[in-house]
């Protein structure tokens, strides 16, 4: 046996003990007659007194340990006369009477403590070294959590864990696949699941009523927003429920996981239709931890003559504007920063105009030329400002005021701190157009994927307006993230087959790329539908981190490159040859 205790277990009702510890060198701090050595495993951290006065054999030995050795000692726990309130063991020390070295380590290339010195690039390049920081062994341990609660909830509500096969044929979402090249049959490709979508319909048409499985997706595109090209889903699916069942048994589960896993509640979680999460907040995954909703003034400003108003809506825009509380004494630069920000290509709108309604109620605007303070009055208070905001205000066409206005709301909150990382708000974000126009391609490809329900009511709009016809699809949205989403599927191959035909695919091509399932509808499918959750994701905002990096025990970097194994990697050309490329 290597040790009786962890380095996180011994207490002060442990003094006395003999106790025989093993773990790596955290720190050697020498103190002439004594060296202290924190003593570190995942469960915590120990210390470790040498003393001269007791064996000087052995304190000479403990100077010598160099940081990240593996060590055990045996000796006694004794109450320490400093006594460290931030860690558990902190009321007791072990005087140490014998040492072994397990093993020596190299300096390693950057801090293992709290705060690294240490550049992601190299953290991930030694990531061994990286997971033994506290900061990551939390998140790696939150996420272990995670996946239990998720496994006992879905346990407990009748579901089944069943696994579905890597090695397959391309799958519905969308991205591009990961391809693996067969040598059984040269020239033959698997594709790597996007998710699991075919399999589990197909389990739900075998009769399993409730499948879910912590799942590895892959996508071969772009990692731009903080994606990985493999990442985990908690893949779920059910039959004989409509919309609302999944909602109500996925809004359990997130409840069930934020209350194990982090002692919060959730609350009750509002459901926003997609129009109204577009209009309000400019995106289909709004943060609704604060308010600051888009408000339109276009009722108000039907006859106005200022170019930039009149011709916005004259081509069926808007004219709407956020207002940021508190901030009537933004600065020039602050607002022109602003300005600039909306006017960024991919928000594209032409300017900003701000209204400031001091404290002591003054009014000023950045086209006090145009109109006067009655005029601009009647903005502020149809926006819900009161004197000490600001109102910033956009004109042009409205996808582009809810793109801009939406980002620049996130960005003010950022800056006013309204995006508290250990604040949560949960929503569903329910009826999202069942298609969306691909100006490249000048066709219409489907938003969630094509075994989405149509709303029936939509179901008469497929060939003539597809722009308007909805679809059973919900996402679960918290912070501003998507963390979850899910569709009530097609179940009656005729319906499927009216949505191929809306996506321009062929009945070959359709036939080629989902035949099987296509077949199987025809054999008794139940009505049935599903959600995927992000694992990554879900346990990013759970440890409040930006990045999902920061919860995966070996992420790739934001190139899609392993750096501790250095793949991708070029193959030798015998094994090229093998497999027929
Ligand atoms: N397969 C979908 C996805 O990966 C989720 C679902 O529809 O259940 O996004």
């Amino acid at each position: 046996m290597y040790r009786s205790h962890t380095c996180g277990e011994l207490r002060i009702e442990h003094a006395g003990m003999e106790t025989t510890l093993a773990g790596w060198v955290q720190y050697n701090r020498d103190f002439g007659a004594m060296t202290f050595i924190d003593l570190r495993d995942r469960f915590g951290i120990t210390q470790l007194v040498f003393n001269t006065e007791n064996d000087a054999a052995l304190f000479q030995r403990a100077k010598e340990l160099g940081r990240e050795y593996v060590i055990q000692v045996k000796g006694k726990v004794a109450e320490r006369y400093n006594k460290n309130k931030e860690i558990p063991t902190g009321d007791i020390e072990i005087i140490v009477s014998e040492l072994t070295i397990l093993n020596t380590s190299e300096i390693p290339p950057f801090t293992i403590e709290d705060n690294t010195d240490g550049g992601e690039e190299l953290r991930m390049k030694y990531r061994y070294l990286d997971l033994r920081r506290k900061p990551l062994r939390n998140n790696i341990l939150l996420r272990h959590r995670v996946m239990q609660e998720t496994r006992r909830y879905l346990d407990t509500t009748g579901f089944l864990e069943i696994e579905t096969p890597f090695l397959i044929k391309s799958t519905p979402e969308g991205a591009r696949d990961f391809v693996v090249p067969s040598s059984m049959h040269p020239g033959e490709f698997y594709a790597l699941p996007q998710s699991p979508q075919l399999f589990k319909q197909i389990l739900m048409i075998g009769g399993y009523d409730r499948y879910f499985q912590i799942v590895r997706c892959f996508r071969d595109e772009d990692l731009r927003a903080d994606r990985q090209p493999e990442f985990t889903q908690i893949d779920c699916e059910m039959s004989f429920n409509d919309q609302q069942d999944v909602i109500d048994v996925f809004t359990g589960m997130a409840k069930h996981i934020f209350k194990e896993v982090r002692g919060i509640d959730l609350g009750d979680i509002p459901t926003m239709s997609y129009d109204d999460a577009m209009s309000k907040y400019g995106s289909d995954k709004p943060d609704i931890r604060f308010g600051m909703e888009i408000q339109y003034l276009d009722s108000l400003l039907q006859n106005a003559e200022f170019a930039p108003f009149k011709d916005a809506l004259a081509s069926k825009g808007n004219v709407a504007g956020i207002v940021a509380a508190g901030c009537a004494a933004y600065t020039r630069k602050q607002l022109d920063a602003f300005t600039d920000f909306v006017k960024e290509a991919h928000r594209g709108l032409s300017g900003l105009i701000w209204v400031k309604w001091a404290a002591d109620g003054t009014i000023t605007s950045s086209v006090n030329k145009f109109f006067d303070e009655a005029a601009t009055k009647t903005w502020l208070e149809h926006c819900g400002a009161v004197a000490g905001d600001l109102l910033l205000i956009g004109a042009g066409a409205t996808n582009k005021i809810q793109k801009s206005l939406g980002d620049l709301r996130l960005k003010i909150a950022e800056e006013l701190g309204l995006r508290d990382k250990n604040k949560f708000a949960a929503l569903w974000v329910i009826d999202f157009p069942m298609f969306e126009w691909n100006e490249d391609k000048k066709l219409w490809s489907f938003m969630h994927h094509p075994f989405t329900s149509p709303r029936e009511e939509d179901l008469d709009k497929m060939e003539s307006d597809q722009g308007n016809v909805k679809a059973y699809a919900y996402d679960f949205v918290i912070n501003g993230s998507e963390c979850g989403g899910g569709s009530i599927r097609i179940h009656d191959p005729k319906i499927q087959a009216k949505v191929f035909s809306a996506l321009g695919l062929s009945d070959e091509e359709a036939k080629d790329k989902f035949g099987f399932l296509l077949e199987a509808l025809k054999f008794g499918a139940p009505p049935h539908g599903g959600i995927a959750f992000g694992l990554d994701r879900l346990c990013a905002i759970l440890s409040a981190t930006d990045s999902i990096r920061d919860v995966m025990a070996f992420p790739k970097n934001n190139a899609g490159r392993d750096l501790m194994l250095d793949a991708p990697a070029p193959i030798a050309d015998s094994q090229r040859k093998e497999l027929g490329l």
